[in-house]
């Protein structure tokens, strides 16, 4: 039996003409027989890419004799080409989508004007430097706020952000205006928002900002739950979420009990993907299973013809 193996790898670079980026990204995973998802902007690439080993490390070495992606890291992860039933090669306006293509620029060593990257051991020694200053560091999630339901940095400041794009309402509101003069360390699964995020945050006055490297992934390689990290990683694939150890907490609550729990789920009704945190207990009880959005508006409309389609998933 052949091994199989993805990697998971952004870059951000200035890409002249991601439309033919594109077109030899496609010939060279069709060749290799490689699946997967890969973004190409004009700010560089992001992709996740799965098959044979082999094969991947063919991939590897030829996506990085491209000079604009050269020196990219690839992070190599259990599984393969089983993990995506599809090839999809994509050309966006961002790789991260905060909405705001304009303001983010890049050159050959990154985003420009991002937060400082620090290392998992870094972390540390800054928030303990600064404590000796009397100092507090502030962490700040980079993700939805629906993934910090269930782990999260001690103390982290979540936003208020059901999508990406949301964060720049949520920066310009003036909500997080005292943490301008404080240091404030982002985060999020990988580091891809961070470094754009991070840029943002400077960009609007934020005067101290520094990023995880690697993101929350390589903070729980290094610390995992003897850090600052607190709960589960949100992930995006199958298992929703995932533990760096057994002592990992429990910090997520039942919508419906209160039971800790770090279980999603979807709402149940159709056409709507909204995940709540659900019980062992009250995961089946139908009337429990729909989501607060989709209670208003059922509440609004009682013939909505929507209303009684539970059946979407079945659950465990
Ligand atoms: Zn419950
Ligand atoms: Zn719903």
């Amino acid at each position: 039996m052949t091994e199989s193996r993805i990697v998971l790898y952004y870059k951000f670079a200035p890409i002249k003409d991601p439309e033919a980026v594109k077109l030899w990204q496609r010939t060279l995973c069709e060749q290799l027989g490689l699946t997967g998802r890969i973004i190409i902007s004009e700010h560089g690439i992001n992709g996740t890419v799965g098959g044979e080993m082999a094969a991947v490390k063919r991939y590897v070495k030829q996506t990085k004799s491209y000079t604009p992606f050269r020196g990219t890291e690839f992070k190599w992860s259990e599984g393969g080409a089983e993990s995506f039933p599809r090839l999809s090669v994509k050309v966006r306006p961002e790789l991260v989508a905060f909405g705001v293509p304009d303001q983010v620029k890049v050159n050959d060593d990154g985003v420009i004007g991002g937060g400082e990257h620090l290392k998992p051991e870094e972390v540390h020694e800054l928030v303990e430097t600064k404590k000796r200053e009397g100092v507090e560091v502030t962490f700040f999630d980079g993700r939805n706020a629906m993934e910090a339901q269930i782990g999260k940095f001690r103390d982290a400041v979540v936003p208020d952000t059901e999508t990406t794009r949301d964060f720049i309402t949520e920066l310009d509101s003036g909500k997080y205006d005292h943490l301008k003069d404080q240091p404030v360390v982002t985060y999020c699964t990988g580091g891809i928002r961070c470094e754009v995020l991070s840029a943002l945050m400077k960009d609007r006055g934020f005067e101290e900002v520094y990023q995880i490297d690697g993101g929350i992934v390589r903070y729980g390689e290094t610390y995992g739950d003897s850090g600052y990290w607190e709960g589960e990683l949100y992930v995006f694939d199958g298992r929703m979420n995932t533990r760096f150890s057994e002592d990992a907490k429990t910090i997520g609550e039942c919508v419906n009990c209160s039971a800790a729990t770090s279980s999603f789920y979807n709402c149940l009704d159709r056409g709507c993907s909204n995940l709540q945190l659900y019980c062992e207990d009250c995961k089946h009880i139908p009337e429990t299973v729909r989501c607060s959005k989709c209670e208003a508006r059922l509440a609004a409309n009682p013939n909505d013809p929507n209303q009684g389609v539970l059946d979407k998933v079945r659950r465990p």
